[in-house]
């Protein structure tokens, strides 16, 4: 599959419904105007690609839907050369949303099939994350700590105590909560012990799970 102008006219499109549903960052509607979505999904779904909606990649995960990408993105608040720390690697969309951010970013995905899927993915794509790991997100990645922003691309039943000790202090971790339906939350480290928590609206991911398979 090729990335065409017929490609980029539908993002900048897309770009402009995530703005009129709200999202303001500049940065982030230039990484939505700029990374190819379509080449995340299996060929043959191209046509879908566009569109504001999450959409299957296997092994019962979904890509998340660009409005979802974008709203998570926006809550980290990044800067070039920031520390970031991804829970479900999944397709790589939000990854590549990332590293079009400037920011060094660590990675796990927990379902084999499609961590080595994306990993090759990214080797073919030349995307370069610091590090792809094969593992259990709720542990976060404690040799790599602490990061500037994590975000969770799953729903998590509760907040993983693992991934707010990864912070910086001044750091931010964007994670959807909730078992049937998630509410995007914020903590902000403001010290070694106190974290200001912020709620956003309703979300629907697929599940953070515990174990590996
Ligand atoms: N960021 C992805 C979203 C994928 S959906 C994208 O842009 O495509 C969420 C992903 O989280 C799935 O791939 C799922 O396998 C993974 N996941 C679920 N529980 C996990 C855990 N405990 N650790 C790491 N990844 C997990």
């Amino acid at each position: 599959m090729k990335d065409t102008l017929k490609h980029s006219g539908m993002r900048n499109k897309l770009a402009d419904t995530l703005l009129a549903k709200g999202i303001t960052d500049k940065t982030v509607l230039d990484a939505i105007r700029t990374v190819p979505r379509h080449l995340f999904l299996d060929s043959g779904f191209e046509d879908h690609a566009y569109q504001d909606k999450a959409f299957p990649i296997g092994a019962e995960q979904t890509i998340s839907q660009p409005y979802t990408v974008a709203f998570q993105t926006a809550l980290l608040e990044l800067k070039p050369r920031d520390k970031v720390l991804e829970i479900g690697t999944g397709s790589g969309y939000q990854t590549a949303v990332l590293l079009h951010l400037k920011t060094k970013v660590y990675t796990i995905e927990r379902q084999l099939e499609l961590f080595k899927k994306t990993n090759i993915f990214f080797k073919k794509m030349g995307y370069r994350p610091k590090k792809v790991i094969f593992g259990d997100g709720y542990k976060g990645l404690p040799e790599e700590a602490p990061y500037d922003a994590i975000v969770v691309t799953a729903g998590a039943p509760k907040v993983p105590k693992a991934l707010m000790a990864q912070l910086k202090i001044g750091g931010r971790l964007v994670i959807p909560i909730g078992v049937e339906e998630q509410i995007m939350t914020r903590y902000l480290r403001k010290s070694e012990k106190e974290f200001e928590k912020t709620t956003y609206g309703s979300f629907r991911f697929v599940p953070l799970l515990e174990d590996k398979n």
